[in-house]
């Protein structure tokens, strides 16, 4: 973090230095958009095909077929669910959260898309609705649905906490739940769990250090964020051992309720949707 005390004093431009008007690092008006109308729309007569529930400090996959929809409901109570897609079909290509950061901002809602890694740099989903739309950001710089906060991992617990062991964080109960869809061994599921979108958790950075906090997140029961597959997915959640992020996360102190997954088949797909291709850099590198 910044030092209050720097080392140096600051030159005799300082002020003309920091007073440059900032520049939006990637203009996404030269994206090419998802048509939110059509999208919505499509949804007039969706059947429900499937649910998964995800119990507290537990992870559960699910899978979502291209063109289909899939929310994600608080029920019992506040709770942050942190969540990671892979192509359903190739699970090399995966949520590529630092990049949709920088595309979309530190916080996601209605109309932003979840991209995958390199090579294939493409969306995997497009948000689609947010009860929690409302919240915007509040005095203190937070937000909620965050791609800022990687996940809560057992070994940063363990530096923390000077050798603690715990073992239902976000990044070990997506371990095993990715391990258990299928069937592999917990070293190479490790392997590909990745850093997530922070649903239904509230997050900034602090004004004065830019330190990474959280706060007890606003989620209701009878909340929801919606996602559109743009292609072929499986998803993996798990219900944070943080319970609503009001306190602490790592252990069993919290209280956690289970997080409601539910997929819908709409009767045909939106208007002049095409699911993505891959990306189209040739991957030469110059040589
Ligand atoms: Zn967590």
């Amino acid at each position: 973090m910044k030092l209050t005390r720097p080392d140096y004093a600051a030159p005799a431009d300082a002020a003309g230095r920091k007073g440059l008007a900032p520049v939006i690092c990637y203009p996404v008006e030269t994206l090419p958009r998802p048509d939110l109308a059509a999208y919505r729309a499509a949804r007039a007569g969706w059947q429900k095909t499937g649910e998964t529930l995800v119990p507290p400090r537990e992870g559960r996959c699910f899978t979502v077929p291209a063109g289909h929809f899939f929310r994600i409901r608080s029920i019992e109570g506040p709770q942050v669910g942190d969540l990671n897609l892979w192509n359903a079909a190739n699970l090399s290509e995966r949520f590529y959260s630092g990049k949709t950061r920088a595309l979309h901002g530190t916080h996601l809602s209605t109309g932003d898309q979840l991209w995958s890694s390199h090579p294939y740099l493409r969306p995997m989903a497009t948000i689609t609705d947010d009860t929690l739309d409302w919240y915007g950001f509040d005095a203190f710089g937070g937000s909620v649905h965050d791609v800022i906060g990687t996940r809560c991992d057992p070994y940063t617990h363990n530096l923390l906490s000077h050798g603690g062991q715990y073992h239902h964080c976000c990044h070990s109960n997506l371990t095993r739940a990715l391990a258990d869809a299928r069937a592999l061994a917990l070293p190479a599921a490790e392997a590909l769990v990745h850093d997530v979108l922070n649903v239904f958790m509230c997050t900034g950075f602090t004004r004065d250090t830019g330190q990474y906090f959280m706060k007890a997140s606003p989620v209701r029961p009878g909340d929801h964020l919606e996602f559109f597959a743009e292609i072929d997915l499986l998803g993996g959640l798990s219900a944070c051992p943080g319970g609503d992020c009001s306190a602490e996360h790592s252990s069993d102190t919290a209280a956690c309720h289970p997080l409601l997954v539910e997929v819908f088949a709409p009767p045909a797909p939106p208007a002049g949707w095409q699911s993505p291709a891959e990306n189209g850099y040739d991957r030469s590198h110059g040589r």
